[in-house]
């Protein structure tokens, strides 16, 4: 796999481009492979060595997809469908950078990324209707479409844990691991975090170190994953029907195969309640979200299926005092991401893992020997930061952008993003976002999402363009309402109740706002289609 290039193999970008793309994981590969199939011209401006984004960035061992990989790849490319395997239900990460190479490669997508370059700032320019994008390494490009395919969890976030970089072993974070293999074999070693980055690394560490020690603050819910080979004749048969199948997903909720049980799990006997919720655990996956309507919905319905996961969790964890203190208790159920997880609680039953709960005794500082907690000291040859990303708007905030104005993009959002259909911000014309705040996002299979919004987005563009229009801008009261509707319906779930990135929780001093649309996906992309079916109602065009 390639890695970082050296300075002279650093693609000059073009000054000028009527599309410019930031990023280059499956949001800015897709975007360029449809951008030039119409015929624009178009770059993508990618920080790291190579493509990938998130799948560039997460090589922690471990890491791998939540969603099913026959659902979480792309199906705009009937050959890509046709002639890629994928070996797992849930692929590894080597798999998922293969396959995203793979499609990067057949298309000849590296010839319009520059790689090893940041964009730093973007003006929008009120004459022209373009935007000015300057870079980290001095770049200066005219376009008159910006397309942010930054990412929604590309900014590696680090706790505020006073001594950090005191710290004199040997320091990770998940969200940017080296690439080289990192062995610790007889070395101790302390993982901080314990969602979904957390519970995938921490086993496979605990195979190779000497001791393990996990610091957690919330205990989350893991359902698991049952990961398993996958069946060339299902493979081959699925082939035969890939379209129909996307498309199912498409028409779904989560842009996946789950389906909605139709019962409240107030009105089933605990007998059948058990019943179905074996069938769920058995079968492994997310799915158990969908298994009564009312999960998401009513705090008791959910206290239920929390409840039966919470015994589960009891029975797989031999010392009953870890196992407790495993238990999530305190906010609902799949209300932050569920975690699907490989060996995690079973590794609580070897002798060099040891659960710190650091809700009781509170992590104090990082010394140079390793972490204090208000109990005592932890030595550490070596420290793994699983402390997750500052989502959604910490992309975008590390980019200086100036709408209409000068208006800066950070100060329009202070309080919380505010975005017609996700898709684009009044004041910020010809500004457009993929798969970021006020949209289904990380509440769907990404894939579909991403699919979805690149197609809007190229199509909108490409509506400009034909029609000789040069500027796009969203309607304020549109975005009012679009952004009042947005917390509606997150209002009439349980999300909001847990301290979650989804909500900014986990950033100090960010906002708490609501910032997905759980509204459901195949609602979303209707509501999409109908703007651009009425002449992209609710944007200025001139
Ligand atoms: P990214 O993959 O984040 O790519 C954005 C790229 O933009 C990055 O490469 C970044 O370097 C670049 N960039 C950002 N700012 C700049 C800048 N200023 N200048 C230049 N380049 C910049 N979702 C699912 O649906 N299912 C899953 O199973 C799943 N698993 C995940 C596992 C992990 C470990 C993580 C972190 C996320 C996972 N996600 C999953 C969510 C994931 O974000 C999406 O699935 C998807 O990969 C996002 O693709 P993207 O191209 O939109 O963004
Ligand atoms: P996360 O879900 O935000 O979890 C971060 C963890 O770090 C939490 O346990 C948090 O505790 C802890 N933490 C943060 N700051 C801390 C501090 N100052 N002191 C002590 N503990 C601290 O991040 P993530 O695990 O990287 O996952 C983020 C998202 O990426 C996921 O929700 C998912 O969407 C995606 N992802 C998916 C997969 C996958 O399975 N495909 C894998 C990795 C990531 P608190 O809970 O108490 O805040």
């Amino acid at each position: 796999m390639a890695g970082p290039k050296s300075v002279d193999s650093r693609r000059q970008p073009p000054s000028e481009v009527d599309v410019l793309v930031v990023g280059a994981g499956f949001s800015g590969l897709y975007a360029l492979y449809r951008l030039r199939e119409l015929g624009r011209t178009a770059h993508v401006i990618e920080s790291a060595g190579d493509v990938g984004g998130v799948w560039y960035w997460n090589r922690y061992p471990g890491a791998r997809c939540d969603i099913e990989s026959i659902e979480y790849c792309y199906s705009f490319s009937e050959e890509v469908v046709q002639e890629w395997n994928w070996s797992e239900r849930y692929a590894a990460q080597p798999e998922i950078l293969r396959y995203i190479n793979f499609v990067a490669d057949k298309f000849d997508l590296r010839s319009g990324i520059t790689f090893d370059t940041t964009v730093t700032s973007a003006a929008f320019d009120e004459d022209s209707s373009t935007w000015t994008v300057e870079t980290d390494r001095g770049d200066r490009i005219r376009t008159r479409h910006l397309v942010m395919a930054s990412g929604q969890l590309s900014v590696a976030q680090l706790p505020d844990i006073p001594g950090l970089r005191d710290f004199a072993g040997e320091f990770y974070h998940t969200g940017n691991w080296p690439h080289e293999p990192v062995d610790f074999s007889g070395k101790r070693v302390g993982v901080i975090g314990t969602g979904s980055s957390g519970i995938q690394v921490s086993p496979q560490i605990a195979k190779q170190a000497a001791e393990l020690f996990v610091f957690q603050r919330t205990p989350h819910f893991a359902m698991p994953a049952r990961n398993a080979p996958l069946d060339p004749d299902f493979l081959a048969d699925l082939k035969t029907r890939y379209a129909e199948y996307r498309e199912e997903a498409r028409n779904s909720p989560g842009g996946t195969h789950r389906y909605q049980g139709p019962k409240s799990a107030l009105e089933v006997s605990e007998d059948e309640l058990v019943e179905t919720l074996e069938r769920y655990w058995e079968k492994g996956g997310p799915d158990i979200l969908a298994a009564y309507r009312d999960i998401l919905r009513d705090r008791e319905a959910n206290e239920r299926v929390a409840e039966f996961v919470r015994g589960k969790i009891r029975s797989l964890v031999r010392d009953p005092e870890v196992a407790e203190r495993l238990v999530p208790k305190g906010y609902p159920f799949g209300t932050k991401r569920l975690i699907l997880e490989i060996d995690y609680y079973d590794m609580y039953n070897r002798d060099n893992v040891h659960l710190v709960d650091t809700l009781s005794a509170p992590i104090e500082e990082v010394t140079p020997r390793g972490v204090r907690t208000s109990e005592r000291e932890y030595e550490l040859d070596s420290l793994v930061l699983a402390t997750g990303f500052d989502a959604l708007t910490g992309a975008l905030f590390k980019i200086d952008i100036r709408g209409v104005g000068g208006a800066s993009l950070k100060e329009k959002w202070a309080a919380g993003p505010r975005t017609y259909l996700g898709l684009s911000t009044a004041g910020f014309p010809n500004l457009f976002f993929i798969a970021g705040p006020g949209s289904p996002s990380a509440l769907s299979n990404m894939l579909v999402s991403i699919e979805q919004h690149v197609e809007w987005v190229t199509d909108h563009i490409e509506y400009l363009f034909k029609n000789g229009l040069t500027r796009s801008e969203a309607v304020l009261e549109k975005e009012d309402s679009w952004v009042e509707h947005v917390n509606e319906v997150a209002n009439e779930t349980l999300y909001p109740v847990a301290n979650s990135w989804y909500l900014g929780a986990n950033v100090p001093g960010k906002p708490r706002v609501f910032m997905l649309y759980v509204g459901g996906f195949h609602r979303y992309r209707k509501i999409c289609d109908e703007v651009a079916a009425n002449g992209y109602e609710g944007f200025v065009l001139s």
